[in-house]
């Protein structure tokens, strides 16, 4: 793999052959969690694709020529030309194969691939799941010099980083935006020691032999294992929300409401997630129309006087969505009115929907006791059901999931763990 500048581009990139260009940054998380990855598929593709590197700061005017726009940004060229595919963000390593596997034909792939060695790594304790209470779990644990690994399918932070402002986090006077508090977060455990596998496909997790294979081939080991996978936002399940999601509906404000500057929108849910993140969407959106099932909202007094005395946002109390349909670049709403029954059509340029959390236990949901609502059963060391197997923070069964109390628990367990090693 080689270092280029923009002066070399032409040479080295433009002149012929198949080139994969990494645009990377310093003090960038997202690019050092892929650097690991490029290098490895560096000596994996190596013989057939030319893997280069530029630093975005140093070679500006190129990288905004070729549209990169953030860091790290993956762009492919074949003779020349460029591939309409740009990879940015937390990129896995399996994105990169994929689109390195377009460039060639299937017989040579399938001989690279006969050339991938399985890795087994060995930790003390693997901490799966880098939000708030497996950042914490992390931090305790290596300053109590356990050697610990996290795991997580995206970049480190957990939904603090789509969190458009934390007011509540102790120690911080002003409320924070959430990308900041879970980078600050991150970087505190980093610093200290701990090793990070993020963005990466977890390919099998099996509790019993206290193992996890991620990106198919490199088995990671350890003595005990911390849960910390959190919740993902529950679906409506009704017609046209499959197809339209991520395309016109969304589960993330932090991340979405930008896009909807003086257009109507659809907010459906009542809790304080909703009524938050309505009031943060009516920054951007001209309308807002609240679906709610209840006659009354149950988020807090706090967040509902505000929601109230925002003159861009009305509710719809005790009405129920029923289907999302696409008309142009419109979506329809079909909404049933549950005490009269009657069904009518809210057309929006788009739908936010807040209705709750599921833990993310897929993976193991038949290993261990869950409660009914199928959060991890916990002792008040953080012990599961299993042993050596712990469980911190909004995958948990308790009553109040916050950053506060996620962070709590990955202190407890880590303390626990730490006691228990040494
Ligand atoms: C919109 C919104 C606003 C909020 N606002 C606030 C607030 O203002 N104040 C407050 O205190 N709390 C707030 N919360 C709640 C707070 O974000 C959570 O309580 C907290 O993030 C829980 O931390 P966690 O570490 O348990 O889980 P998470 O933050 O959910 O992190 C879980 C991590 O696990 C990873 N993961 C999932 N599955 C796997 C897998 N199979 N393998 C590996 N990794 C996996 C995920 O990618 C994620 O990074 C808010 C939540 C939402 C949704």
């Amino acid at each position: 793999m080689k270092e280029i500048t923009s002066a070399e581009f032409e040479q080295e990139v433009l002149a012929g052959g198949k080139v994969v260009l990494d645009f990377y940054s310093t003090e960038c998380p997202p690019c050092e969690a892929v650097a690991p990855k490029f290098e490895g598929l560096a000596a994996l593709y190596g013989n057939d694709i030319t893997f280069v590197k530029m630093f975005r700061q140093q070679n500006k005017p190129l990288a905004e020529k070729l549209g990169v726009r953030s860091s790290p940004t993956l762009l492919f060229f074949d003779n020349g030309v460029q591939s309409p595919v740009v990879l940015t963000g937390g990129i896995k390593r399996s994105d990169i194969i994929h689109q390195l596997d377009c460039m060639l034909p299937a017989e040579r792939i399938r001989e690279i691939k006969k050339e991938i060695v399985p890795t087994v790594s060995e930790f003390d304790v693997l901490v799966l799941g880098a939000g708030p209470g497996g950042l914490t779990a992390g931090l305790y644990l290596c300053q109590s010099k356990v050697n610990t690994v996290l795991i997580d399918i995206a970049l480190p932070g957990g939904q603090v980083s789509t969190t458009h402002e934390v007011s509540n986090y102790p120690g911080f006077i002003d409320p924070q935006p959430g990308y900041m508090l879970s980078h600050n977060m991150s970087e505190q455990t980093k610093q200290c020691g701990t090793i990070y596998k993020v963005a990466v496909d977890v390919t099998k997790i099996d509790l019993d032999k206290k193992e996890v294979v991620i990106d198919e081939f490199e088995t990671v080991r350890a003595k005990k294992i911390i849960i910390a996978t959190g919740t993902s936002p529950n679906l409506m399940g009704i017609a046209g929300e499959r197809e339209m999601k991520g395309k016109g509906i969304s589960y993330c404000a932090t991340c979405d409401a930008k896009y909807y500057g003086d257009k109507d929108v659809v907010v459906i849910g009542g809790g304080n997630s909703a009524v938050e993140e309505a009031d943060f969407i009516s920054r951007f959106a001209s309308k807002i129309t609240m679906v709610h099932q209840f006659d009354a909202l149950t988020a807090n007094r706090q967040a509902q006087d505000k929601l109230f005395a925002n003159p861009k946002i009305k509710v719809l109390f005790s009405h129920e969505p029923r289907s999302f349909v696409r008309d142009g670049d419109k979506i329809i709403t079909e909404v049933e009115d549950l005490k009269t029954k009657t069904v009518t059509k809210l057309v929006s340029d788009g739908v936010f929907v807040f209705i709750g959390m599921k833990p993310n236990i897929d993976m193991f949901r038949d290993k261990l006791a869950l409660d009914n609502w199928g959060y991890i059963k916990t002792d008040e060391d953080m012990r599961t059901s299993m042993p050596g197997i712990f469980a911190v923070g909004d995958v948990i069964s308790k009553k109040y999931r916050q950053i506060t109390t996620a962070v709590a628990d990955g202190t407890i367990a880590a303390i626990a763990i730490a006691k228990e090693l040494s």
